[in-house]
């Protein structure tokens, strides 16, 4: 089932951008990246928006200033050792401190007409399908939703009614270079990748590269998990999937070229030889606020488009031989099951090794590729029917994934090359 644009202006979002009430908005993740750039939206509405909870994972201090920041009444921390200092941080503000997965799960369902789903990984999960089932626009900016349980959300979707709104900005450019055009008229959509800090590097530098190597991105200033997830191109291998779902596009109609200058973020090529791209400078806020706002668009201070100043856009095919994770993940996209949960599961699990120095980065894909074949073999990559369905498979890839780590043969296999 595809969720395309449907054009038609949604009421609530109509009211707040023309007449007296603000557009109420939760955020999940707001610490995060997403989380400060969705809030530099908000500050520069003037009043257009309103947060009304926040969410965020460990950190209860940032927590508390960008609930204050924003006014928001809730605020729930994932870590509940953070409890204490949360609740100090926001004494005497009126804002409602709490902490646990269920606090999180709280937020996510606080009165809000969008939900900002910017929690990284599988622990978004959760928390942003409670809010799509309770009938919430979501704007989507955690790709591991989609890629975990990516049939069980967009069936929610699809049976209640609600937007899924991507703010991935090449599904956010080609959500609106899609329009309202007719699904069947589309003969390709295409991703592009900045190609990430080793797109020129050989394959034996990009094997031994370094945490703070691959923590450079070019063009992207992002958390940790998705800029090593950039330096791999397994971001581009998990979008692809995210692709698959949103715009309920079968894999063979899906490509990805690499962009360095990351301007074209995205590209639907129809059956008359049409092409569609959507460019804008790489600034998250554009599809942030584009979703915020969405179907309207508001002024905003996010950064403009200067073609003449950048020159030159170049693309070239991406290299699978030296980015492995990409073909690693389109095996995963076709043979599909219960595959792009696993694979999506064993990637947090060595991303998290890889930044704790425990495996070498040629050994992120390593490891992952070894999770999908073993849960291919021994039948654990089942098609997940339910979101409860993919985190059982989710938890099992993890499980897996940890033992390889720890066995001495396995892991001295996976850090040999
Ligand atoms: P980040 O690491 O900067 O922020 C992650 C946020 O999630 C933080 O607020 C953290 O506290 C919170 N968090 C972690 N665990 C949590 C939990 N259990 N419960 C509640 N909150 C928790 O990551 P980011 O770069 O902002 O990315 C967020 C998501 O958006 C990722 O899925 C990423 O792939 C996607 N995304 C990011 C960008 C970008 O430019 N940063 C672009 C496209 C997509
Ligand atoms: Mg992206």
């Amino acid at each position: 089932m595809a969720i395309r644009p449907e054009l038609k202006p949604d009421l609530a979002c109509e009211e707040a951008m023309t007449g007296s009430a603000p557009r109420s908005v939760v955020i999940l993740g707001a610490t995060g990246s997403i989380g400060k750039s969705t809030a530099d939206i908000v500050v520069g509405a003037r009043g257009a928006l309103k947060v009304t909870a926040v969410a965020g994972g460990r950190d209860p201090i940032a927590l508390a200033r960008v609930a204050r920041d924003l006014g928001a009444g809730f605020a729930a921390l994932a870590d509940p050792a953070g409890y204490a200092e949360l609740k100090e941080a926001l004494a005497g503000t009126g804002i409602k401190p709490a902490a646990g997965r269920a606090a999180v799960i709280e937020a996510a369902l606080h009165p809000a007409d969008i939900v900002m789903a910017a929690i990284v990984g599988t622990a978004g999960v959760e928390p942003t399908f409670a809010a799509l089932a309770a009938g919430r626009t979501v704007a989507l900016a955690n790709k591991e939703c989609l890629v975990c349980a990516g049939a069980a959300f967009i069936r929610k979707a699809a049976s209640l009614g609600t937007q899924l709104l991507p703010v991935d900005s090449e599904h956010n450019a080609i959500f609106q270079a899609l329009g309202a055009a007719d699904h069947d008229t589309v003969e390709k959509i295409t991703l592009t990748a900045s190609g990430g800090p080793f797109r020129t590097w050989s394959a034996e530098a990009i094997a031994k590269a370094t945490p703070e190597e691959a923590l450079k991105h070019p063009n992207w200033s992002m958390g940790q998990k998705v800029t090593i997830d950039s330096a791999s191109l397994m971001n581009k291998g998990l979008e692809l999937i995210e692709a698959h779902h949103i715009f309920g596009i079968e894999p063979e109609r899906l490509d990805v070229v690499v962009h360095p200058q990351s301007i074209v973020h995205g590209l639907v090529a129809f059956r008359d030889g049409s092409v569609i791209a959507g460019l804008a400078a790489p600034d998250m806020r554009v599809p942030i606020a584009h979703c915020l706002f969405y179907p309207r668009r508001l002024k905003t201070a996010a950064r403009r488009l200067d073609l003449a100043s950048i020159g030159q856009l170049t693309f070239e095919q991406p290299d699978f031989q030296r980015f492995p994770a990409l073909r690693v993940a389109l095996e995963c996209l076709r043979i599909g099951r219960g595959l792009p949960t696993v694979l999506n599961a064993a990637n947090e699990v060595a991303v998290e090794a890889f930044l704790a120095r425990r495996i070498s980065f040629h050994d992120i894909t390593r490891l992952v590729e070894l999770c999908c074949q073993t849960a291919l073999r021994d039948g654990t990559a089942w098609e997940p029917l339910s979101v409860e369905e993919a985190l059982a498979i989710d938890h099992m890839a993890r499980e897996r994934a940890r033992a390889l780590l720890a066995q001495p043969f396995a892991s001295g296999m996976l850090t040999s090359r």
